[in-house]
């Protein structure tokens, strides 16, 4: 599918890189500029590490970090509770914090650096589609219990009042969260560590990665880095360096559309600036953007469908929580590609000698990139071990070997995916 997208539209056009030529050293080289490898890079110039290349096989942000649905909001795709289940409640708590201390980092680095990215500190709605209000009440007191988390309960009449729709019961409602136009804040922090001194470059695929002494090699097709350290951020758009890397997650893809400006219809949809999602494992996801416009997001599947195909499956999820916007024009849609590992964590951490990852951060992934970059960048300037905490995860042991099959990968998911449906549904 064509890259053209709303986002792309309405960010600034005057951004760019110039694709690697010829031969450098440098300290680090991170591979794939979505917002893990920015965060990463970014984290690493704030910690006085400056000679940091970035390689971008397309541009900044072209893969799901300038697609996405632009929520900022704490955890990851597997959900706390899991969390919890799998490291009891102090390691758990130290997981999920490092993800709403994300989103202070955000709000900090959008000040700082004067982002302005229609960012809309509004909150997140977390809209129940099933009438049974014990999946919101028990979901309240886990996070309250478990992370000190306080996500207020909405009645139905209450939220009916703000989301103009039959189709939900009672939500929850996440006020530390926000949502933003993910592309233009991706540019806002490309530029950022770029005026602290790392080079970024845009069409760099990187095509071979090998070992050079203690170091290693990245080729690029007119270029190549020898450096002290890699790390690998190339999300669902696999990088095709290293088979279990690219084995340990699976590309899935999502949708998002962009309709015409309602104007006063808005008025019709939504009397609220939050975002909201709802409570099905492929769940509905849309947001009131500045311009009057409703931006809409849903669905997960292994196709990687046309924008046309991508409004009419859409426009039919509008219809079904918001029919009173019959005949809208869809005036923009795309598709992106998620990256998930088979027990929905990321996968961050080193891997080889010099060689760190950080991917599989599934649809879950503004605030948890941006706690890897921290992360990551803490553990190669300032040997920081907070890496370990994600050690549960498999950051090696999770990595598939070579040539792992595909369809096993795929049957891993449909398992996870029935899993929530019968906890959920
Ligand atoms: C449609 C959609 C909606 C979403 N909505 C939300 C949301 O609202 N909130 C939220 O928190 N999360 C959301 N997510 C998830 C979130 O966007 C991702 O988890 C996050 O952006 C992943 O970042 P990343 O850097 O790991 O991957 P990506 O952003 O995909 O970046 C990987 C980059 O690596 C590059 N690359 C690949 N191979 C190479 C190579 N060999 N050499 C150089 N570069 C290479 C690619 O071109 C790409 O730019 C959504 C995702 C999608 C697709």
């Amino acid at each position: 599918m064509e890259s053209s997208n709303y986002y792309r539209t309405t960010a600034a056009t005057d951004v760019s890189f110039p694709a690697l030529s010829g031969k450098r050293t440098a300290k680090v080289c991170v591979i794939g500029g979505g917002f893990a490898g920015l965060n990463t890079a970014l984290g690493l110039a704030e910690r006085g590490v400056r000679d940091v290349v970035v390689l971008e096989a397309q541009q900044i942000a072209f893969g799901a970090s300038g697609r996405n649905g632009g929520f900022v909001f704490a955890g990851f795709s597997r959900g706390p509770e899991s969390l919890l289940k799998d490291l009891g409640a102090q390691r758990a708590r130290n997981l999920y914090s490092g993800t709403t201390d994300a989103v202070d980092l955000i709000r900090r680095r959008i000040d700082q650096y004067r982002i302005d990215c229609q960012h809309t500190d509004a909150g997140v709605y977390w809209a129940n589609w099933f009438r049974d209000p014990a999946v919101l009440r028990d979901f309240q007191r886990m996070l309250k219990d478990g992370f000190g988390n306080e996500w207020q309960f909405v009645p139905a009449a209450e939220l009916r009042e703000l989301i103009r729709s039959d189709r939900y019961s009672d939500g929850l409602f996440e006020r530390n969260a926000m949502h933003f136009h993910p592309l233009i804040y991706a540019l806002g922090i490309a530029q950022a560590a770029a005026a602290q001194g790392v080079s970024l470059h845009e069409r760099s695929p990187a095509t071979a990665l090998v070992r050079s002494g203690a170091g290693w090699r990245v080729r690029t097709p007119e270029g190549e880095v020898e450096a002290e350290q890699v790390v690998l951020a190339c999300g669902g758009y696999l990088a095709g360096l290293r088979a279990d890397v690219d084995a340990g997650v699976l590309p899935i893809a999502t949708y998002v559309m962009v309709t015409e400006p309602l104007r006063e219809r808005m008025d019709e949809v939504l009397r609220t600036r939050a975002a909201i999602y709802d409570t099905r494992f492929a769940f509905d996801y849309y947001r009131p953007l500045p311009d009057s416009r409703l931006l809409w997001g849903g669905r997960i599947s292994v196709l990687d469908r046309s924008p046309a195909a991508v409004k009419r499956l859409l426009y039919r999820d509008l219809m079904k929580v918001f029919p009173q916007l019959e005949g809208v024009r869809i005036e923009s849609a795309w598709s992106g590609l998620m990256s998930y590992a088979r027990h929905e964590m990321p996968q961050i951490g080193r891997i080889d000698d010099g060689l760190w990852l950080g991917q599989a951060f599934g649809g879950h992934g503004v605030a948890p990139t941006t706690f890897a970059g921290e992360v990551l960048a803490a553990a190669i300037a300032e040997g920081d071990p907070r890496w370990r905490e994600f050690s549960s995860y498999g950051l090696v042991s999770a990595l598939k070997p070579a040539g792992f099959a595909g369809a096993q990968l795929s049957y891993w998911w449909l398992q996870a995916k029935d899993g929530w449906k019968a906890r959920w549904g």
